[in-house]
């Protein structure tokens, strides 16, 4: 049997913060890392669009909104300490027609309320910065940046193992009992008995509380993004990030023409709903989890009250020229042709019986356990302060 203080389950960029943190913080404790893919960062982290959130968005006083400000600032100071290449390249919201300008307007006020920098653009302002975007205003948003958070999470994961940490890869965990001294869990690789777990689990968050004992009041609905590569135009297309003013209902910011760090370009993510948690094909599906999304009241009662966007999004998803169209409206000169296949990710959505998408943060805590329950965008650009977060909650100091 191993013994450990601490486990973490889940080596994706929010259990390998959570590990480098308590590593930190308490130098001598055994500390493990249970990945049941053979590498870390496979899933949401790998698969994301590399934006690093200034933290424009999100409602101000909410977990997002602090731990978004905090985090932008903490990647880019993890980006310098360890040589990884970032770049604040700056974000364009670009309005593109009347209806769009309340919304805008309203987007500046909660970032000017989030405390992050943020300027209004006329049309002809926003055109002077990029001349091959169409706007008739824009926010300009100078914090945000892009980087490859799978190359964070590596780092993350070789730092933590410098400083004594072990990473388990290859062992799923199906199972946990808490006693009062501490939670028995029950591995592919055997039995493991810790003083504390902590699961950042992503996609399979519900499950891991559920096979623990947690009451369990959301279900994770997989939303996968698809992406295009883009092909044809040069290097100095747009040299910020563009990206629409979002539908203020629904948590998705929209299909957004992003720089890549290695160059380039790509278009998306789409949200479209998935039939896999862990599948990135658009015939992915998996039985299970298929049934896991249909059996919950919340799904219906989401779908009812969002059957138009989602409609909208399977139909962009299958169509490449409606697809195309979203990116039209702000980059006209991008073409069908243009649009190469990239990799899809898969978004993991905590949504409430009631068929609320749960928009904030969620923990779960029990004596000795502690689950992060929703960790959707921006907790890539979150994860450091989201784990000094979990370390307070553990050592007490929180
Ligand atoms: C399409 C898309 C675009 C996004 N864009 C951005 C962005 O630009 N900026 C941003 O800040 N955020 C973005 N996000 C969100 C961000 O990627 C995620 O919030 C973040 O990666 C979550 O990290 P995580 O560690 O919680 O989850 P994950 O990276 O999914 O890691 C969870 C890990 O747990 C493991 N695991 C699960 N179950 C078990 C088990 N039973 N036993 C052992 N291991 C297990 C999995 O294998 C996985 O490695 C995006 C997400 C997607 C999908």
């Amino acid at each position: 049997m191993i013994t450990a203080d601490l486990v973490i389950v889940g080596g994706g960029i929010v259990g390998l913060a959570t590990g480098q943190e308590m590593q930190r913080r308490q130098p001598g404790a055994k500390v493990l890392i249970v990945e049941k893919e053979q590498t870390v960062a496979l899933h949401q982290t790998g698969r994301n669009s590399g934006v690093i959130h200034a933290g424009v968005y999100y409602p101000p006083n909410s977990l997002k909104a602090r731990f978004c400000r905090e985090g932008a600032a903490a990647t880019r100071a993890f980006c310098v300490a360890h040589g990884l290449a970032h770049d604040t390249c700056g974000k364009l919201i670009v309005a593109t027609d009347e209806d769009e300008v309340p919304r805008m307007e309203a987007l500046f006020q909660r970032a000017q309320a989030n405390g992050i920098a943020i300027e209004r653009l006329s049309g002809a302002e926003a055109r002077a910065r990029e001349p091959a975007i169409a706007a008739i205003a824009a926010l300009w948003s100078p914090a945000t940046g892009i980087v490859d958070y799978a190359q964070v999470a590596r780092t993350m994961a070789q730092l933590f193992a410098d400083q004594g940490g072990q990473v388990m890869l290859g062992a799923r965990v199906l199972s946990g009992h808490e006693s009062a001294s501490g939670v028995q869990l029950h591995t592919t690789s055997g039995a493991i008995s810790a003083a504390k777990v902590v699961v950042c689990a992503g996609l399979q968050a519900d499950r891991m509380a559920r096979a623990m004992g947690l009451p369990v009041d959301f279900r994770i609905i997989p939303f996968r993004g698809e992406y295009f590569r883009l092909l044809n135009q040069p290097e100095d297309l747009v040299k910020s990030l563009i990206y629409p003013v979002p539908d203020s209902e629904r948590p998705f910011l929209g299909v957004h023409l992003t720089r890549k760090m290695g160059g380039g370009f790509t278009v998306g993510p789409n949200a479209v709903l998935a039939g896999k948690r862990e599948g990135y094909a658009k015939t992915d599906v998996s039985a299970r989890d298929l049934a896991d999304s249909l059996s919950w009241p919340g799904f219906w009662k989401m779908l009812a009250r969002n059957a138009r966007p989602a409609a909208g999004e399977l139909a962009a998803s299958a169509l490449r020229g409606l697809y195309l169209k979203k990116v039209q409206r702000y980059c006209p000169q991008i073409r069908a042709d243009d649009l190469a296949p990239y990799r899809a990710g898969v978004r993991a959505q905590a949504v409430a019986r009631n068929g609320r998408l749960i928009d904030d943060f969620l923990f779960l805590e029990s004596d000795h356990m502690l689950h992060v329950c929703n960790a959707p965008s921006p907790a890539a650009t979150a994860a450091m302060p989201i784990a000094a977060h979990i370390a307070d909650r553990l050592l007490g100091q929180g």
